[in-house]
């Protein structure tokens, strides 16, 4: 944690959204300014693809047909993950859970050690945009920060903003046909547990069509209230 960093909260935050919404760029601006940690599953799969592990050689196909890994395979790298002592500062789930049995996992987990889902947050968002906003989009290979075609380049062409890097990386499921592949398998497994958090009294809604600051302006309000 830096001096620029609110003191932590130690909150743990799902953040709940289709494809391209931007959970990931919002969950990186949340740990850069509350100290919590960033979890994403689809980080945590492809590097398992790309070591070759078992869970890994598992996942490829799945994915790069954009389907859902098997809840077994992601929960279980979910659990490992979070038995790291990084965790204890708080976590912003990204992209888990996906389904109703990773939600009732991720309870059980946390319930384990004593803490709970602090706040889950919606990104809504017009699925008609996402596929644009994906297409367009390619991130840092060092430093994992996110870029894209229109809506923001680095501010010098090829090198990244924030840690110098020059090797940028576009995702192999980032194509228009598995985009909508993977914007089905949202709302076929995953909207529901917008309502499973809208029940436990946990739940946010943030407008993310709007620009990537005043969508992020937004988030730190719902984690300053639901930590306050
Ligand atoms: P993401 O980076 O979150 O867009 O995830 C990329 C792909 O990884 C998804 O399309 C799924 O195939 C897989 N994946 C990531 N997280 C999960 C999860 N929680 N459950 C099942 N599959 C997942």
């Amino acid at each position: 944690m830096d001096a620029s960093q609110t003191p932590a909260t130690a909150a743990n935050l799902v953040l709940l959204g289709p494809p391209g919404a931007g959970k990931g760029t919002q969950a990186r601006m949340l740990q850069d300014r509350f100290g919590m940690v960033q979890l994403s599953t689809g980080d945590m799969l492809r590097a398992a693809v790309a070591a070759g592990t078992e869970a890994g050689q598992k996942a490829k196909a799945v994915m790069e047909a954009g389907e859902l890994v098997s809840d077994d395979i992601v929960i279980a790298i979910l659990r490992d993950r979070l038995a790291e002592d990084d965790c204890a500062a708080g976590v912003i789930l990204d992209g888990f859970p996906r389904t109703a049995d990773q939600a009732a996992a991720l309870d059980d987990l946390m319930a384990e050690v004593g803490k709970r889902v602090d706040a889950a947050i919606s990104l809504e968002v017009d699925d008609d945009a996402m596929v644009t906003r994906i297409s367009g989009r390619f991130t840092c290979a060092g430093c994992g920060e996110g870029y894209h075609d229109s809506f923001k380049q680095p501010a010098s062409e090829g090198v990244c903003d924030k840690c110098g890097g020059t090797e940028m990386k576009r995702r192999a499921d980032d194509n228009a046909e598995t985009v909508k592949q993977r914007l089905e398998a949202y709302h076929a497994q995953t909207a529901p547990l917008i309502a499973f958090y809208e029940q436990k009294g946990a739940l946010s809604r943030v407008d993310a069509m709007a620009d990537i600051d005043a969508v992020a302006k937004e988030l730190t309000a719902v984690v300053e209230r639901s930590t306050a």
